[in-house]
């Protein structure tokens, strides 16, 4: 029996990086996967193919995480598509690094509004199908830095900071219906994300982190198959740090 047979999931920003990382492993466990980007391209197409070639159910829609309505339109139209919703990923992130110094308005509302809003909107819309399941798992993608802190990621850390507070309240909220929400903390994590680093300062914090290497999107996809499995039934408002044990 597969871990996540017959289950149902929405996943944000999953054209790409961690999150279709996830998505690839949620299906190779028999999971349907309903997906989000900002955009129709050929990622989210690719992903789209990748995931029906493992035999499961797969969407990818198109839609602005950050934005209240189109989260509602989009979250709709998954439960026609698909019927029911298990776990909710989410996933889609953006980092816009500057010192505190030089920060702009603008580079602080786009990161609060796409790392933290989104996670209201997508977590308000799934609500009602959860609750009236009386079941659900919401997987929050923060990050160390929303744990630790982090020079130059002041709007980053804020926003990951944002959603560890939000899981652990909404753990609260819906635990009487069977709804669990818990947070996964990945700290340095090789992807697209990350390749925006300098190589010396990317060879930097690698020797910081005890296990002397950068983490996989795969490894982060472990942790979140487990989280949305009934493995998990017991856990909720927690953060898992899936970091090679760089915060201890
Ligand atoms: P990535 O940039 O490779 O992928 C992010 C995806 O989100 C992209 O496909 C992007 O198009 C999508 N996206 C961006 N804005 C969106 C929006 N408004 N609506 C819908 N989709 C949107 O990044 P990644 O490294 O795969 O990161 C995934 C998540 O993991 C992010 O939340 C990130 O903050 C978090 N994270 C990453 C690392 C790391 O080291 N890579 C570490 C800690 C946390």
């Amino acid at each position: 029996m597969k871990l996540l047979e017959g289950k149902t999931a929405i996943i944000t920003g999953a054209s790409r990086g961690i999150g279709k990382a996830i998505a690839l492993k949620f299906a190779q466990e028999g999971c349907n996967i309903a997906f989000t980007d900002l955009f129709e391209d050929e990622n989210m197409k690719a992903t789209e193919a990748e995931l029906e070639a493992l035999g499961v159910k797969a969407k990818g829609y198109a839609s602005d995480a950050s934005k209240f309505d189109d989260t509602e339109r989009v979250v709709n139209q998954i439960v026609k598509d698909f019927g029911r919703i298990d776990a909710l990923v989410n996933n889609a992130g953006i980092t816009k690094d500057t010192l505190l110094l030089r920060m702009t308005e603008e580079q602080w509302d786009a990161v609060i509004n796409v790392n933290l809003k989104s996670v209201f909107n997508f977590t308000k819309a799934v609500q009602k199908t959860m609750l009236v399941q009386r079941s659900g798992s919401i997987i929050n993608m923060s990050s160390v830095v929303g744990v630790s802190g982090n020079a130059g990621q002041t709007n980053y850390s804020a926003s990951k900071a944002g959603i560890i507070g939000f899981t652990k309240s909404v753990a609260r909220e819906l635990g009487a219906r069977g709804v669990r929400s818990n947070a996964i903390a990945p700290g340095f994590i090789i992807t697209e994300m990350t390749a925006k680093i300098p190589e010396d300062a990317r060879k930097a914090w690698e020797a910081s982190i005890p296990l002397k290497r950068g983490g996989t999107p795969e490894e982060v996809a472990g942790v979140a198959t487990f989280l949305a499995s009934d493995l998990s039934s017991y856990v909720s408002g927690q953060v898992i740090q899936v970091c090679g044990a760089m915060n201890t």
